[in-house]
């Protein structure tokens, strides 16, 4: 087929192509009152925790930007983790018993006298709710525990369960524990992370 034939076919179908496109946008985008209900729709993304702004990430290609950007992350999780493992061994209050006892703000999920369940500040799941005892006696660490902890215990699992039906998870969630700065725990007052909202992978990372 000689080009000119080609250009007679399409030439046509592409000039109302775009006679119809630059209708529509003179239509729709030229009124006011679509702009203003699209500027006040407009959801900003939540940050993307594995993302961390890396200056000379330009410099790489597109498929390894992501990954070395967690690598960023991750390190940084860990040296918080190893900054932190000082208070293991202390008595030290923490961030959590600030919450505790509502001196900062935390939202609350459900809370009765032995425990206290609440959203964590940086989530990593669109469900992401930490579960800790009111009365911390000892238990830093998943790695402290004594005989004496058993019921606690048994009960941090049991309220994991109560946050997991309210949040409307029930049917997928996992239950963390970080033990330690191997484990990347960054406060020393035991806490369950209650997940969900999404679909988990595995294994962890
Ligand atoms: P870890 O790393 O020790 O297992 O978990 C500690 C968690 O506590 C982290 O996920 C962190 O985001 C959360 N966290 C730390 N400080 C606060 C705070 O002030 N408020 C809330 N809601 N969560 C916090």
């Amino acid at each position: 087929m000689s080009k000119n034939l080609l250009e007679l076919i399409f030439k046509p179908k592409l000039h109302s192509m775009a006679a119809i496109t630059s209708s529509l946008l003179r239509n729709y985008a030229g009124s006011a009152s679509v702009r203003a209900f699209a500027f006040a729709n407009v959801r900003v993304p939540p940050p993307r925790t594995f993302f961390n702004y890396n200056p000379v990430s330009f410099l790489l290609p597109f498929h390894s930007r992501r990954s070395f950007s967690r690598i960023g992350v991750t390190n940084d999780e860990e040296a918080l983790a190893k900054a932190a493992a000082v208070n293991a061994d202390s008595e030290a209050p923490t961030i959590f018993d600030k919450i505790i006892a509502k001196e900062i703000p935390s939202s609350i999920v459900y809370e009765d006298e032995k425990v206290l369940a609440f959203h964590d500040v940086n989530p990593q799941a669109p469900v992401h709710v930490l579960v800790i005892p009111k009365f911390r006696d000892g238990l830093t660490m998943l790695g402290k525990a004594e005989e004496r902890h058993t019921e606690i215990l048994g009960y941090l699992l049991y309220a994991a369960k109560i946050v997991a039906e309210k949040e409307g998870i029930l049917d997928g969630f996992r239950v963390v524990i970080n033990n330690g700065p191997g484990g990347c725990q960054s406060v020393y007052h035991l806490h369950l992370h209650v997940l969900g909202g999404r679909q988990m992978t595995w294994p962890a990372g």
